[in-house]
């Protein structure tokens, strides 16, 4: 499925006045995998939007249960075991922030997605220091929304274990996303199973062709400058003194300082 769509949206309450951009891309659909249900609480008052984020979600392979406030999100939590929550800041009854709060405080550490239109710093560090483990900024793309999720959700479960440190990055196999702080750089299979390689050999220059072997099975076409597209792609999307090319040898990541 190759289809894309693009609503562009008014929300029609004055805090989350800014115009919001939700756009549906068909890769959504390619990598849900699982075989398990994992349930989302969305919280959520803009009927536009949350319908919207619900679509993505569903899309996605999540099952959402979508609520309009915070008395209802609190209800929610309490009847029904879920494993992630997308959560609106401004919300009629209990705000998003107290109902975090009030989450954190009966020991939940179940992952917490904060969506907000107030991008200023004192409230995103807010939300970070009352629990929420991301944030997304309105208006935001709703594919990121559902990478976020996932990452979010592989995170809290297990896969954390696995994780990858190199300076300030961490890499968790199969994420297809970096996080460096709290922000989650996606990247595409073929990139992160380059860069995994790369961090596993720190320190030893890898040949063009070991890296397309590594990267490509037996019966693949393989595009003669693949390895260096995915390499250029690496470097402007994590910083370009991350990958080193050696002349004649192939690439390394240097090993990190003790
Ligand atoms: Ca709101």
């Amino acid at each position: 499925m190759r289809e894309r769509a693009e609503v562009i949206l008014k929300a029609p309450a004055a805090e989350d006045s800014a115009q919001l951009r939700l756009s549906f891309s068909g890769k959504m659909q390619e990598t849900t995998t699982w075989r398990r249900t994992v349930r989302v609480l969305l919280v959520e008052d803009d009927p536009i939007l949350g319908n919207g984020v619900e679509a993505g979600l569903r899309q996605a392979g999540f099952v959402v249960d979508w609520v309009r406030d915070g008395r209802s999100a609190q209800l929610a939590l309490e009847t029904t075991p879920y494993e992630l929550v997308v959560l609106d800041l401004g919300l009629p009854r209990v705000s998003g922030m107290e109902l975090l709060r009030w989450l954190r405080a009966r020991g939940e550490d179940l992952p917490v997605l904060i969506l907000t239109a107030r991008d200023t710093v004192p409230d995103r560090i807010g939300g970070l220091e009352a629990g929420a483990d991301d944030y997304l900024i309105k208006p935001f793309d709703l594919g990121e929304l559902v990478a976020r999720v996932r990452a979010l959700h592989r995170r809290a479960h297990g896969r954390s274990v696995d994780a990858i440190r190199y300076r300030d990055l961490v890499v968790v196999p199969d994420s297809l996303s970096v996080t460096r702080g709290a922000e989650t750089i996606g990247l595409s299979r073929r990139e992160c199973s380059l860069l995994i390689h790369l961090l596993e050999h720190q320190g030893t220059a890898i040949s063009r062709a070991r890296l397309e072997e590594n990267l490509y099975g037996w019966n693949e076409e393989v595009e003669s400058n693949a390895v260096e597209v995915h390499i250029h792609n690496l470097r402007r999307k994590l910083g370009a003194d991350l990958i080193r090319t050696i002349r004649g040898v192939g690439y390394l990541v240097p090993r990190e300082a003790a």
